[in-house]
């Protein structure tokens, strides 16, 4: 017997047929004898209304109400699921954030977790129940309802298995693993078997959506078993079952664990980023700090930058990026301390995007970054920033060339299937 967690994303659970496709999968565990909690997602497309409405109702808004009014849609899949799990014979109950609770802080709209008690779900999971739990959702210290942010139903779901010590999370999503790339855009991608804390850390927050990346830091730091794997297969499928489960998906776990390591893993590349230049700078000691000092007062994030000579050699342009979603902030903020920075002006470009190599065989291999920037120049892709990690190099690219250049890193780097 293991004790299990399931986490079902919006495509999974995107109607009624499929809900009832869940619970199989869902009584193909409990009938072979394991504990199981299970983590939903709201209806693929629910989410993005509830936003929508949110902003319709007004552009600039309490993050407190937006909680309140984005938290309803996994409200009504747990529900729905439970109702399909007694209607098949399997005792279920819905579970809300609050009832459980899933503690977090009060940063509305991206909150989170700071405890999740796991006594009660714990006590009824040795009853034989299976706790039908709704992701997303937290209580944050007001007792407030609380989100915790786009895809964080994966982090409930790692949250509640390392509450609860799982021997397994299991994260059901509409793919069946993690992908050397995002396997929509390129068809060559190869699944991979397993894939370390690290690489997956980095690949989600580079941009693969597959696992949100505090999912992947809290599974790493509760050493939490974590799998990804799909939701259309065949749930009755024997071998799929149990603690030593033959994986059918992707084991994200230790890099020791991993036999066969290649130089570069995966490429993610993000759409969310946004461009900043300010144009002559003065070229003097201070700067730099007059400008990204107030950035981050302001707690914008700030990923690449670049610094330059100007047009006229005798000042210099500062370039960086930031995400897209906090662009607006950003320029306010920087041309507040346009008369002490002293720029001629500010450009903005948000057809940018960024694209990255991750791997944790850089470590031991040079000439990693040459292949990518030769590769990107024989497409005749111009290279607009640079960043590096131990572990990872990211470029900025102009959006029109995203995909040319994911295919074409994908194919020099070995990593083409057929
Ligand atoms: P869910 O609704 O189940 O949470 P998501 O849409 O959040 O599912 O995540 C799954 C999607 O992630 C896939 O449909 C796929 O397009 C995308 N994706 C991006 N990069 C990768 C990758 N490297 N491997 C697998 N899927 C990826
Ligand atoms: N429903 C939420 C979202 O769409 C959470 C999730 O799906 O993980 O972002
Ligand atoms: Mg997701």
């Amino acid at each position: 017997m293991a004790r299990l967690v399931m986490k079902f994303g919006g495509t999974s659970v995107a109607d009624v047929e499929r809900i009832r496709n869940v619970a199989s999968h869902v009584k193909r565990e409990v009938d072979a004898g394991n504990e199981v909690a299970v983590v939903v997602s709201a209806m693929a497309g629910t989410t993005n209304q509830l936003v929508a409405w949110a902003r319709e109702t007004a552009s600039v808004h309490d993050a407190r109400e937006y909680d309140t009014v984005v938290a309803t849609g996994e409200q009504v899949t747990v529900g729905l699921l439970a109702i399909e799990l007694q209607r098949i014979g399997v005792s279920a109950r819905s579970w809300l954030g609050w009832q459980i609770p899933i503690r977090t802080d009060n940063a509305h709209g991206a909150a989170r977790i700071t405890e999740v008690n796991g006594d009660a779900l714990v006590e009824r999971l040795s009853q034989g129940q299976v706790a039908v739990i709704a992701g997303f959702q937290g209580l944050a210290p007001d007792n407030r309802i609380t989100t915790l942010g786009r895809g964080g139903s994966d982090t409930s779901a790692v949250a509640i298995a390392a509450a609860i010590k799982a021997d397994r999370c299991d994260i059901y999503t509409d793919v069946d693993g993690v992908y050397t790339t995002d396997p929509r855009i390129v068809a060559k991608a190869r699944k991979l078997d397993k894939i370390s804390y690290e690489e997956m850390l980095e690949m989600a927050s580079l941009g693969a959506k597959v696992l949100q990346t505090r999912s992947v830091e809290l599974a790493m730091v509760h050493r939490v078993r974590l799998q990804v794997r799909s939701s259309f297969e065949a749930p009755d499928a024997p071998r799929l079952s149990g603690p030593e489960a033959i994986v059918p998906g992707t084991l994200v776990c230790d890099e020791e664990e991993i036999v066969e390591q290649q130089v570069v893993s995966g490429i993610a590349y993000s759409k969310d980023e946004a461009k900043v230049t300010l144009v002559k700078v003065a070229d003097k000691p201070g700067v730099a700090a007059r400008v990204f000092g107030p950035l981050a007062d302001n707690s914008i994030n700030v990923d690449m930058i670049i610094q330059n000579v100007s047009e006229d050699g005798k000042s210099t342009d500062i370039t960086f990026t930031v995400p897209q979603a906090e662009l607006a902030r950003a320029e306010d903020v920087i041309r507040k301390a346009q008369p002490e920075i002293g720029c001629d002006e500010i450009r903005t470009d948000t057809d940018v995007v960024k694209v990255s190599i991750i791997g944790i065989g850089m470590r031991s291999h040079a000439g990693v970054a040459k292949t990518m920037f030769e590769t990107l120049a024989s497409k005749g892709i111009n290279i607009l920033a640079i960043t590096t990690s131990e572990i990872k190099v990211s470029v900025l690219i102009a959006s029109e060339y995203s995909e040319l250049a994911v295919r074409a890193l994908h194919t020099a780097y070995g990593l083409d299937g057929q």
